[in-house]
Parts: structure tokens; sequence; C-alpha cells
């Protein structure tokens, strides 16, 4: 196979792969550990002088820089983080544009591109990662580049209709023709944006499904991220016999548990299922001091405002729900606003009773496969899973809700309590199945081998 360059808006070199990490992290990380190569980006600071510095870690190559204050600021806080999450997360209501966060989203992106183009062999394969790096491939084609680029998105592609609120959204958009093949979570997204090409761009779909837009010729296709579900199952398995993470009552009875883990993002619908659980406990009394819900919500993004207000919403529903329900000894939510490593979030998945996972709008949501990858194939505990989240496609045997219904999402956490051992089972091996179908390995292969990354392979491309 042809050495591989990582591109992506953040990389932190990794030395455990059971620390703490974000899903595009973790996943990438994994990609990069068998095949080995390059991984280029942002360190994460801000600087008065980037400068690019080199690291190698066993297989894999890390190649990043800082970014200067106005950079960081245009970039990442702006356009990146107030324009394109939000647009992409379908909430406009959010969203705020100016011109100067594109032009410096632009500038970054051509910036990085110079940065790379020297470090690069004519057979390197690119790909390149999310939503902050769209413009990537163009600024590299500019520099004369003319390795194969891939690029993934592991957001959701919203409705041309969503979209085109970006002001800029004609400019970007013709920058995704400067890739080989454009890789989305689901088929919804793979046709949201076919739907753009066609319809504002007014491109075309070729008999063999590829696009023809902006005079270029491109292809996509759909690779749902998926989990290392051995080793999450071991990660998980090394709790076992310790004392069990949470549910203990003070008479050393076990409470049941739901479990939810997300960074604190508003597209996590985070409120939305705090409500949800105290309908619950109001609709089925019977359930009070019977079962404990723990949220670990690791804070992110806390200098982008949104955040910091619905992190305010939560510590006040958390304090109204407790402070009217809790007794001196139990506690109905425990909300930790901080973040946990692999291996104690999988044990913590594998003794819940029911993995909580019901984000607004989710590229994927890997928390949901690591749920059911944890649980006990002897007694393993239920998946209540967003109609919104990219992972409902495979996981269908999940009990699906519906976010912004909270009766329906109290009813269903009554029902995933209350299932029988052997619907439980037929469900957690329907899933499992999924989940081993499309695990991270294939995520990777189908994509690289889409891409025509492997030896003696010519490019299906262009
Ligand atoms: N995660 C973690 N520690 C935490 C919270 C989350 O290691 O305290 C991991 C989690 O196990 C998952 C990833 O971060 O692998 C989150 O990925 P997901 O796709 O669910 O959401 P994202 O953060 O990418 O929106």
């Amino acid at each position: 196979m042809n050495r591989l360059v990582v591109v992506s808006n953040r990389v932190a070199p990794i030395r455990d792969s059971k620390a703490a990490a974000g899903g595009l992290a973790v996943g990438v990380y994994e990609a990069l550990r068998e095949a080995g190569g390059f991984w280029f980006g942002w360190n994460g600071e801000v600087t008065k002088k980037p400068e690019i510095s080199y690291e190698t870690l066993g297989n894999i190559t890390y190649i990043t820089m800082g970014l200067c204050k106005r950079d960081y600021d245009q970039y990442y806080r702006g356009f990146s983080n107030a324009t394109l999450w939000p647009i992409f997360h379908y909430r406009i209501d959010l969203a705020r544009y100016c011109r100067e966060d594109y032009e410096g989203y632009r500038r970054v992106n051509a910036m990085l591109a110079e940065k790379l183009k020297p470090l690069l062999r004519p057979d390197d394969i690119i790909w390149v990662h999310d939503y902050h790096l769209i413009p990537f491939a163009d600024a590299c084609r500019q520099l004369g580049v003319d390795n194969r680029i891939g690029f993934f998105l592991h957001i959701p592609f919203p409705a041309p209709e969503i979209l085109t609120a970006i002001p800029a959204h004609r400019d970007l958009l013709k920058t995704f023709s400067a890739y080989d093949l454009i890789g989305f979570q689901t088929e919804t997204d793979r046709l949201a944006f076919q739907d753009y090409m066609t319809r504002e761009a007014h491109g075309q779909v070729k008999p063999d499904g590829s696009l023809f837009a902006y005079g270029q010729k491109f292809r996509t296709g759909v690779y749902p991220i998926g989990v290392m579900p051995d080793e999450i199952r071991r990660m998980a398995e090394s709790y076992r016999g310790r004392r069990p993470l949470i549910g203990r009552t003070t008479d050393g009875k076990l409470r049941k548990t739901i479990i939810s883990v997300d960074r604190l993002d508003y597209s996590k619908g985070l409120l939305e299922r705090f409500l949800a659980y105290e309908e619950f406990l109001d609709l089925f009394p019977e359930h009070r001091r019977n079962v404990e819900y723990v949220q670990i919500a690791p804070t992110s993004r806390s200098d982008v405002k949104t955040y910091q207000a619905i992190r305010k919403q939560l510590e006040t529903e958390a304090g109204h729900l407790n402070g009217r329900l809790a007794d001196l000894d139990w506690t109905p939510l425990h909300y930790l606003n901080k973040s946990l490593d692999r291996r104690t979030l999988m044990g913590l998945f594998r003794s819940a009773n029911v993995g909580f996972v019901v984000p607004l709008r989710d590229g994927m949501n890997l928390v949901a496969k690591e749920y059911v990858a944890s649980q006990d194939p002897a007694d393993p505990g239920v998946l209540v899973l967003s109609r919104f989240a990219g992972a409902v496609h495979e996981l269908t045997s999940a009990l699906i809700v519906n976010p912004y219904d909270c009766v329906g999402m109290a009813e269903a956490l009554d029902r995933a309590l209350r299932m029988p051992l052997a619907e439980r089972k037929e469900r957690y091996e329907q899933q499992m199945q999924a989940i081993r179908a499309a695990d991270l390995s294939a995520w990777r292969d189908n994509f690289l081998r889409d891409l025509g990354a492997f030896a003696d392979q010519p490019s299906a491309l262009r």
C-alpha cells in the first residue's frame, strides 16, 4: 500500500489507546495504528510563532503546528464551530456567520496545504477528515499537488435547504470537487450531498454513480465509522469481579442503572434527556429509588458562547431534578462534568442496564456502538437510541426514540428496564452482528480501497 497521510484539524499524539479521546481521534488512531503513516494537523495550541514539530510513536509520525490567535478565532472558533457545526447539525438558530471568519477558514486551509506540500511523495495517499478542512484538497490542487485525496465527513451532511443558509455555500461547496472520493457516515448524508450537487450546482449523476459538477468528476460513498468490538469487550471485562462502579445502595443492594456519555454539546440533546428522565420518574414512580442515571459530559469548546449557555441550563436542570426527587440515600441523577478514560467507560457501560443515547443530531455516535460491544452476552443491557443518530441505520434493533418526544423517551426507559432476558439477548445479538460487519477496519479498508490506495490497484476514480 502507498504511504498514508492523514490530515485532521486536531492532532494529539496518542500514547495509550485506552486514554480519553473523541470519536474522530479514536477512529483515525485505530486506522493508522496498523498501517502506519503520517498524521498532520493542528496541535491544539495558540501561539505567536507557529512552528512545525515531529514526533514518532510506533508506526505513526505526528506532524503538528500551532495556530496564531487570529487563525484560531476565525478558522476554528468562528467558521468551523460557530457556522459549520450548528448548520450541519440542523441548528440554523445557533449559527453565526461573518465574512472574515470564512476568509480565515480558507486562509488556514491554504496555509496547512502549503506546509504539507514539501513533505509529500508523489504516490502518497492523502486522507482528509471532517468539516474544518473541506477546502483542503482545493488548496492542495492550487499548489500543483496531484496525489489522490479523499475526504471523510464525520458529522451529518444537511439538506440543501439548511446548507444554503451559509452565505458562502457556493464557494465552499465547489471545493468538494477537488477530492477524488468523498465519504459519508450514512446514505441519508450522501443523498443530501448529491441533492445539493444536482440541484444547486447543476451537476449530474453519471451511470457509474459518480458525480460531475464544476467541470470535475468525483465519487461519493457511504462508510459508517465503527469500533473494535473485541478490544472493547476485553476492556469492559477487565472490570469483572471489581466492585460495581455505579448503582450500589447503602445496604449493599444493586439499583438498576442508566448511562449516557457525551461531549457537552447542544447537538447531543442533554437537556431534553434530563427532562425525559424526570418525566419517567413522574410517570412510573415505581422506579423511584430503584434506578440511578449517570450522565458523563466532559466540557467541550468552552470558549464558544452557545456551549457556556447549555452548560448552565444543564446544571440548573440537574440541580432541580435532584433537589425535587433525591432522598438521603438516593440520588436519581449523577451528572459528572468531566471526562473518563476509555477503560473505565467500557466498564461503566457493561454494568449499566440501559445505554441512553439520544442526540438531537449526530453523524454516527460511537458511544452507541461501544455500549453494545461492552455488554455481557449472557445478560446484556438495552440500548435506547435516537432516530437522529447515524448509528440508527445499523443498530435497527435498539429501542428507537424521537429525542423531541419527552413522554416517548420516558416510556422507552420504562420498557428497557423491564425487558425480559430473551428479548434483550435477541436484540443484542442483532446489534453485535451489525457492529462486527462494519467495524473500524472495514471503515478504513473500504474507504482506502475505493480511493485506490492499495498497491497495484488502478484508481477507480479519475
Ligand atoms: N469518550 C471518552 N471519554 C469521555 C467521553 C467520551 O473517551 O469522557 C470517547 C467515547 O468513548 C467515544 C468518543 O469519545 O469513543 C465520542 O465519540 P462519539 O462519536 O460518541 O461523539 P463525538 O464526541 O465524536 O461527537
